[in-house]
Order: C-alpha cells, then structure tokens, then sequence
C-alpha cells in the first residue's frame, strides 16, 4: 500500500490481542531502500515482506532499521542481514536489550538528529524519544510529511508506557514537528489526524495527573492502590491492577519532579523456598497442561480418523441385508 510518494505499508494480520488490526512494516526510499520494522520471528512476516518485494519493488532492501528492541519489531534482523543482505540500524540503547537478535556483522546504531540519506530526495531524520521502552525511536520524513513512531503512538489503541515523564517529553516534542501529515504507527491503522491524535494522548495523560493531584490535595499520603480506587470506582475488578500501574506511573514522575513525597514503604520479605515451591507447582501444572492439550489433539485426531473405516472393534461379523421374499419377487 502506498502512503506517499517514497513510502509503502505493509500490513499483516496480527492475532495478539494488544495489537488489534495488524502490524505494521514501511519501506522507505526509491533509490536505496530502507525497512522500517520486521515483524515476530514468524515466517508470516518473512512471506510478506519476500511477497510484497516480488510483487511491487524494483529496488532491493539495502537498510533494515527498527524503532525499538521489542520482539515484534525485531524478530527478523538476522533474517534481514542473511538474505536480504542488508545493513541492520538499530537504536543505541537498544544493542544489550536485543541479545541473540543481531547478526553478527553488519550492525550500525542510530543517534539524535542522524539523517539517513535513501537518495531521490528521501531524507529520514532520527529522533530520540524514550517512552514506550527506553530505546524507542521515531524516523521522519519531513518532505513527506511521514512519521514513523513504532509503538511510541498506535493506530487504534493506546500504547503501554516504560517511563512516563519521557514518555510526555516525546510527545509534546512531536507535536512540535514541522509539516506532519500522517503518523505511520507500528501496529494498526495510518493515523490521517496526527496532531489532534498526539493532543488526544497528552490532554488525557494531562487530566489523569490532574485528577491524582485532586486525590493528593485534601491531604494524607496514599497508596496508589487507595488512589486508583477513588479514581476508578466502578472500574471492572480484573482491570484494577492495570489501573493501579497508570496511576503508579504518574506518582513516579510526579515525584521523580520533586512535586511529591514519597515514603518508600517496607516491601514484605520472601520466603526462598516457598518461591521455590511456587516456581516448582507452577512448572508441573503448565507441563499438565500441555499434555492435557497434546491428549485433546490426539483425540480429535483419532474420532476423525474413526469415521473413515467400519467400526470393526464392535463386530466380528456386522449385520448384513438381503430383500425378503416377497420383496425379491417384486422386483421388475
Ligand atoms: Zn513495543
């Protein structure tokens, strides 16, 4: 799919439940070709991509670069070095967080401000922006108008953050790029509105902070949890503790930001060996669990096959049919 006059979108079918829709990889470049993602370490991806390549390129892919360690964005940069051939970039400090993910030669890492050159007018800006994870990137195509945010903005959900306070620093800082037109997200559809989007993200970060503020003002120190529950007190049970992260994330930065104290509570000293034993119990119920899963197969398996003979085990000699008489001599 075409998104503009140097970049294509392939998207592929995803059945994660955090990214509805698919995920995401860009090629970028008519001269030299650049890859923006590669996708799980599934063949799924390695078909699409050799597929649309076929199908649609005329240039060979030269750059393979990724927008973070994740493993859905990286799954395939070996792949990509050993037959594609191409050189692999990767964010900084994402090299230690992609152990056993690199090939062994052929690697460059990308900084601040680097552009890379695709030829053809093809200009890509690196921008830094942790957030998501603490490697995240972004690749922008000022020219075009096409940012590339990897997970650091989604199509059609919210993201999971690392760190929030870089997380508010990037988007602000996004907001600010000249010329955006349309944001190229990891996962999910192009988003033809990125300003009202990034605006959506921070005014919603903005009045999460406000109401933990509002909680804090009448005075007393809190618990997240305590919080959580004032902030949500109809939210459905099993969501409570995701909820409780949000609002731990904000009280991390607030107080990184010197605007709250913080008592750092006294953590509850475990037990080794009751560790040890949940490990343990936890290894033999998932073993227990495949086998269950290995014997449902087999059984499946075996009912189909059944269908396909007489059922011998029953009989020695089935019933047979023959016409009666009468019938016989009805007969034309
Ligand atoms: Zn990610």
């Amino acid at each position: 799919m075409r998104v503009s006059p140097s970049v294509r979108a392939i998207q592929v079918p995803d059945e994660n439940p955090m990214h509805p829709d698919f995920t995401d990889i860009y090629l970028v470049g008519n001269g030299q070709v650049l890859t923006i993602d590669s996708g799980e370490a599934m063949d799924r991806y390695r078909w699409m991509i050799r597929g649309y390549l076929a199908a649609t390129e005329h240039a060979e892919v030269s750059l393979a670069a990724i927008t973070h360690h994740h493993s859905d964005h990286s799954g395939n940069l070996k792949w990509a070095r050993d037959v594609l051939k191409a050189d692999i970039l990767v964010p900084q400090n994402g090299v230690k967080l992609l152990k056993g993910r690199l090939p062994a030669t052929g690697v460059q890492t990308v900084r601040e401000g680097q552009v890379l050159d695709l030829g053809g007018g093809a200009r890509l800006q690196v921008l830094v922006t942790p957030g998501h994870s603490v490697d995240s990137v972004c690749y922008y195509l000022e020219e075009e108008g096409v940012l590339f945010t990897g997970d650091t903005l989604l199509g059609s959900s919210t993201t999971t953050v690392w760190e929030l306070g870089p997380y508010r620093r990037t988007l602000a800082r996004l907001l600010e790029l000249p010329n955006l037109k349309v944001i190229c997200p990891g996962h999910g559809k192009l988003v033809n509105d990125p300003r009202e989007r990034l605006q959506m993200y921070v005014n919603h970060r903005n009045m999460r902070e406000q109401q933990i503020l509002g909680v804090l003002e009448g005075g007393g120190a809190f618990t997240s949890w305590d919080i959580m529950l004032q902030l949500y007190p109809d939210i459905d049970k099993r969501l409570r503790r995701a909820a409780d992260n949000n609002v731990r994330a904000h009280l991390t930065q607030l107080a990184s930001e010197g605007r709250l104290a913080l008592y750092p509570g006294k953590p509850r000293k475990q037990n080794p060996a009751k560790v040890a034993r949940d490990v343990e119990h936890a290894k033999q119920r998932d073993a227990v669990i495949r086998q269950g899963k290995k014997e449902e197969a087999a059984k499946l398996r075996a009912e189909v096959r059944a269908q396909e003979n007489p059922p011998s085990g029953e009989w020695i000699d089935p019933p047979r049919y023959e016409l009666t008489g009468t019938a016989k001599d009805a007969l034309p």
